[in-house]
């Protein structure tokens, strides 16, 4: 059975002030999970393994601060997400901007923040020169093309549109140089939502590889590989979590048989993991609205997709508990759905559940990460509020429900006859 740190009654006292849907967050569990995932890391020399969290996850600033007292930095994807690191007052190389078909003014403001740039195409190297001057330090996305295989969220590598091919990366950081970079990084990202840990060994093993290559080839020094985020999370009973442990020899044993012959260690390792970071210590706690009975049996919540986009957009599987009667047999089928005017707008199908009532509590799990962040406003619906469950059990507001008006308000109403 899958961990929910609250029950029904605890729930009932939070909808006192706090209205379903919303997301939770539990502190304690992310905390906890942030020091174990790099203390399993701390044989990592040159000031240690560290990862960045891809700030595109939970972009909550409450959640990113607790994550900056856990010793992570940030993996920034856009220019907004630039902006929220600024107002948190995360500076320099704290930050890895990873993004792709990037504009000027994007790299204009990682350059602001000192930021480490990390390049998705080789044609970007004199962009960003032209357009902003190349940084002292600079890292380049690899795509390992035939050389992985991918799997399903992010597709093949050699028909994903990120990075460079492993010959335009030797083209790409002679020219960073010949334009004065003088530090450079290497980063890869292949995976989503993998589960087998022995792939994170590989792709390890990939970049390593790659960086005694280009000291032999070009005789530059790379600081720290980056190996991307994607590590997976169980998000079905039956799934296991990524033994970090194992990952971790693995790692070891690539970097003691690659780097430390080559005359290139210390070289410093870094992940930008979002969904493991948060993904299982958050839950869209909802109620069912109705119940309906066709063709097919449906639980009809007052969530939707706004508020969880995943199962929608790519059949994903959540897990659903529904308070007070855990222990209750899943002797029903439903249909799980929300109300938008469109027939993905389900949570779940031929879901197996207690039978349910209107009113019952119905749990979505792990939801802790590309949970709000994915959500819109298509029919009009708004976004949920975002609780932070605190150590002490008492739980804190960290971002109000949209309102109606909050939606509406970029209408310019000028000049329409009301
Ligand atoms: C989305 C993304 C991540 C985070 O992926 P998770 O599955 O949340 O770990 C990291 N890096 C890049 C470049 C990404 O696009």
């Amino acid at each position: 059975m899958k961990h929910i740190p609250f029950d029904k009654a605890f729930i009932e006292g939070v909808v006192q002030d706090h209205p379903t849907p919303f997301h939770i967050y539990d502190e304690k569990a992310i905390r906890e999970h942030a020091r174990r995932f790099h203390a399993a890391f701390d044989w990592v020399p040159a000031g240690g393994f560290r990862n960045f969290y891809a700030v595109k996850a939970l972009p909550n600033p409450h959640i990113l601060s607790l994550l900056r007292e856990e010793g992570m930095g940030f993996d920034c994807s856009s220019y907004t997400e630039l902006v929220l690191m600024e107002k948190l007052g995360v500076r320099g190389e704290d930050i890895i901007f990873t993004s792709n078909d990037t504009a000027a003014y994007e790299y204009a403001k990682a350059k602001e923040l000192g930021a480490i740039i990390n390049l998705d195409d080789l044609t970007h190297v004199d962009y960003l020169d032209r357009h902003v001057g190349m940084p002292d330090l600079i890292c380049m996305r690899y795509n390992p093309g035939p050389l992985k295989e991918g799997n399903v969220i992010i597709g093949n590598p050699e028909e994903a549109k990120y990075g460079f091919t492993r010959e335009q990366l030797f083209e790409g950081y002679a020219r960073a140089r010949e334009l004065g970079a003088t530090r450079f990084g290497l980063h890869t990202m292949v995976a989503s939502n993998e589960l087998n840990p022995d792939y994170f060994v590989e792709t390890a093993q990939i970049l390593f590889d790659l960086v005694v290559e280009l000291h032999q080839r070009l005789g530059i020094r790379i600081e720290f590989v980056n190996l991307g985020g994607g590590i997976g999370i169980p998000y079905r009973p039956e799934q296991v979590a990524v033994d970090y442990d194992r990952v971790s020899r693995g790692i070891r044993a690539a970097y003691d048989s690659t780097i430390r012959p080559a005359g290139l260690d210390p070289l410093r390792i870094v992940t930008e993991n979002g969904r493991v970071v948060t993904g299982p210590y958050g839950w869209l706690v909802t109620r069912v609205q109705h119940t309906k009975d066709i063709y097919k049996r449906y639980l009809g919540l007052d969530g939707n997709m706004a508020h969880l986009m995943r199962p929608g957009m790519y059949g994903a599987y959540h897990h659903m508990t529904i308070l007070g009667k855990e222990e209750v047999a899943p002797t029903e089928t439903y249909d799980v759905t929300g109300s938008l005017c469109e027939n993905n707008d389900k949570f779940a199908i031929d879901r197996q559940l207690p039978p349910a009532e209107i009113g019952d509590f119905l749990v979505i799990h792990d939801t802790g990460a590309h949970g709000h962040s994915m959500g819109f406003n298509y029919n009009g619906k708004t976004r949920s509020a975002e609780l932070l469950l605190r150590p002490d059990r008492t739980v804190k507001l960290i971002r109000r429900a949209e309102t109606v008006e909050d939606v509406l308000q970029t209408i310019l109403w000028d000049g329409l006859d009301t």
